[in-house]
């Protein structure tokens, strides 16, 4: 069975001989720092389309509590949390949005668990398009409000196959001419322009070297498919040389990608199996049951020498605590699996103490407080009394305080 029917990639490469001759790296340096001072790198075709909400730019955080805390080196965070609506999504719903106004769609529709169709909501209302989303029955609330908040058009759909259902209505209205912004490859191929951007800034916030592992969590391979175009494109104007190794991070309730690339599958969309049920996760922004982007995003796993690694719920968990409690950082489950599968590969012997490591921290812990509240419970009621205060502080945070 073909999976991607009468669908295929279409990728974007640049002439990367004129790029390397008329681009400048230290002159992209200067400019201000967001997803737009790459613009010779994007498709889209003049400025006066572009539209934006300053995504991007986000710091690349050197973690040493956490370093220390896990026995590591050189670890990195690149907090993709700080994006406009909350998630790395931005970036590709920036480029998307911008190439539909260049179009002249006044309507665009998306299939998605929340982040990518908030993205899309946000610079739909920026750009006056209107935007039709269509989430699964059981997404989050937290994702939802953002969404009618922006003013899209929000429906639930009932999620029975393991077919995705959000995929079938929007593949549906593109017939009748919405403009198609889901956040993988075969439906917008600019989706991946957006995301390559976080290599480039990794890249330059690494001071121009390249990392060893690139920690990815992964759902439709999209964002991992875009990271390594970021490291391809500075390969091919020769303002670097070589791949870190890319990892793919899947929740074990839907590793349809990571079981492909364990099953060492060919990377072609029709040898990699969707999962067979409805997804069981925490993670709500890794829940794609066909990876439509797996096919490139194998390749770059093979290419890279990379590896894919599996984990629970509860890892997904202790890693939010952990980002919280050692960095600062407040990421949603699906953010945090990226750490998650750092901490297991180090286990597994995967990766070496003293590595140069990168992990994405894709979306924000306020997007689903829901399931962060569960994992912390409630705090103890006092009142304003210090032996009170004292028994309490032991009872319930084992504090023992003179
Ligand atoms: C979408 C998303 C991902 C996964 O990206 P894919 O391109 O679907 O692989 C990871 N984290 C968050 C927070 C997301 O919203």
């Amino acid at each position: 069975m073909c999976r991607n029917g009468d669908l295929g990639r279409l990728d974007i490469y640049y002439d990367y001989e004129a790029l390397s001759r008329a681009v400048d790296r230290s002159e992209i340096s200067s400019r201000e720092f967001y997803m737009w001072r790459y613009a010779e790198f994007l498709p889209v075709p003049s400025r006066e389309y572009v539209v934006s909400l300053m995504e991007g730019g986000t710091p690349l955080i050197r973690a040493s509590r956490l370093a220390e805390k896990l026995g590591l080196k050189n670890l990195y965070i690149k907090d993709e949390t700080r994006n406009p609506t909350g998630s790395f999504k931005d970036r590709s719903m920036s480029v998307s949005v911008s190439m539909a106004k260049y179009f002249g769609f006044k309507r665009a529709v998306t299939a998605s668990s929340g982040n990518a169709a908030a993205a899309l909501a946000a610079y739909g209302a920026r750009a006056g398009i209107e935007v039709y989303a269509f989430v699964p029955d059981f997404a989050g609330y937290g994702k939802i409000a953002q969404l009618l908040l922006y003013g899209a058009k929000v429906f639930r759909v009932r999620w029975i196959e393991s077919e995705d259902p959000t995929v079938k209505i929007m593949r549906i209205l593109v017939e009748h001419g919405f403009y198609p912004s889901p956040s993988f490859g075969p439906f917008n191929p600019y989706q991946i322009e957006g995301s390559k951007t976080i290599s480039y800034e990794v890249i330059e916030q690494l001071g121009w070297s390249i990392p060893d592992h690139l920690f990815v969590p992964t759902g439709s391979a999209s964002l991992l498919t875009g990271v390594y175009r970021g490291f391809y494109d500075w390969n091919a104007v020769g303002w670097i040389d070589g791949y870190p190794k890319l990892v793919a991070i899947q929740p074990e309730g839907n590793y349809p990608f990571v079981r492909a690339w364990l099953e060492r599958v060919p990377p072609d969309p029709d040898a990699i199996r969707p999962w067979e049920k409805p997804p069981e996760t925490i993670a709500t922004g890794l829940e794609d049951t066909y990876p439509w982007d797996g096919d490139y995003g194998l390749y770059a796993l093979y290419e890279t020498n990379g590896y894919g690694i599996v984990v629970s719920d509860n890892e997904i968990l202790e890693a939010v605590k952990l980002l919280a409690r050692y960095e600062g950082v407040f990421a949603e489950p699906s953010g945090a699996a990226g750490l998650a599968g750092l901490v297991k590969a180090f286990e597994q012997g995967y990766v070496d103490r003293s590595d140069t490591i990168v992990v994405l921290v894709t979306g924000h812990g306020l997007k689903d407080p829901e399931v962060i509240a569960k994992s912390v419970g409630e705090p103890p009621v006092i009142n304003p009394d210090v032996e009170e205060f004292k028994v309490k502080a032991y009872e319930h945070y084992k504090l023992r305080l003179e």
